[in-house]
């Protein structure tokens, strides 16, 4: 391929794309760009190259090895992408997550690990290869919005700063992981489970919490855009796909297809003039967070 083909050749990043949302969601984008390239996420180089079977091994899609909770990996991610892929992308999106039903520290630093942590090295590593009216979306979930309600006055008002960095951002879930590491109720810090009884309260406090994470990162990310990097037009959102039946909830009844919710994350990609850092499900716009 000649480097003038290739510099028009979009490059898509799915992250966590060997199964569930992420999978139907490269494979949708497979079909719609025949004559781009789809890379597809996944930790494990044997589940994505079976994933590539399962779709049926198309040549506009590849395997990039990738652990989101690794830092490595992110960079090896980014040499393979300039190595191989021309060093360009035009669409990152941050599928990969977790639950981990339990409610201990390593639980914690886990789930933060993949869906937060995760999210911003990604976002860090892979933003400057991104060009003019690229689109990064950050797979979130509406409990991110359930959680913030549940925090103490005092966290919902510098969640919701405009001026809040991404490093305050960090230091908000300084108290969390310190009171867990304590032995103590997080709602000594201000951070409440979100109640449902169905669920182990910590644990979904954790992913409510990773994912308000994420809510929060994707506003700060649009807001500083133009003072960190040079591509023009972008636009970040974060989407929730909606309750979808998949292994992450072991595929509970009641949920939607994956299909469905791969549609929901490529509204975001799709969707010309959409309002920037802004959070998304199905194309209706839902609340950041919530008082
Ligand atoms: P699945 O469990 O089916 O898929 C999760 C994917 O993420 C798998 O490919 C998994 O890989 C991958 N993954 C997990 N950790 C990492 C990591 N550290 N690095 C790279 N890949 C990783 O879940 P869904 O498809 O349902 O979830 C997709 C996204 O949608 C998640 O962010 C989830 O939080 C979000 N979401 C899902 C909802 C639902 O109802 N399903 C509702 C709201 C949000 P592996 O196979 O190796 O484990």
């Amino acid at each position: 391929m000649s480097s003038k083909q290739q510099s028009h050749q979009r490059v898509f990043v799915v992250t966590g794309a060997n199964k569930g949302i992420g999978y139907e969601v490269v494979k949708k984008l497979s079909t719609n760009h025949p004559n781009d390239l789809i890379l597809l996420g996944s930790r494990d180089q044997k589940r994505g190259e079976e994933a590539l079977v399962q779709l049926g091994s198309p040549s506009n899609v590849k395997v990039l090895v990738l652990d989101t909770s690794s830092k490595k990996s992110i960079e090896q991610a980014k040499e393979e992408l300039q190595n191989k892929y021309g060093g360009h992308l035009d669409v990152l999106i941050n599928n990969a997550g977790i639950v981990k039903n339990d409610s201990s520290l390593k639980a914690l630093k886990d789930t933060f690990d993949t869906n937060f942590y995760g999210v911003k090295y990604m976002n860090d590593t892979m933003s400057p290869m991104l060009r003019d009216s690229g689109r990064i979306v950050n797979v979130s979930s509406g409990i991110a919005a359930m959680t913030m309600k549940e925090c103490s006055q005092d966290l919902k008002t510098k969640f919701l700063d405009p001026n809040l960095t991404d490093s305050q951002l960090e230091q908000l879930f300084a108290g969390l992981f310190k009171a867990v590491e304590e032995g103590k109720d997080p709602a000594t810090v201000g951070f409440n489970p979100v109640k449902r009884s169905a669920f182990d309260d910590y644990f979904l406090l954790y992913y409510g919490t990773s994912k308000l994470g994420v809510n929060t990162l994707t506003r700060i990310e649009a807001r500083d855009w133009e003072k960190k990097y040079s591509a023009k037009n972008v636009i970040i959102s974060a989407v929730c796909p909606g309750f979808c039946a998949t292994d992450i909830n072991g595929n509970a009844q009641g949920g939607r297809s994956a299909e469905l919710g791969a549609d929901s994350i490529l509204h975001a990609v799709y969707t010309e003039n959409l309002e920037n850092g802004q959070f998304w499900r199905d194309g209706s716009q839902l609340p950041l967070g919530s008082k």
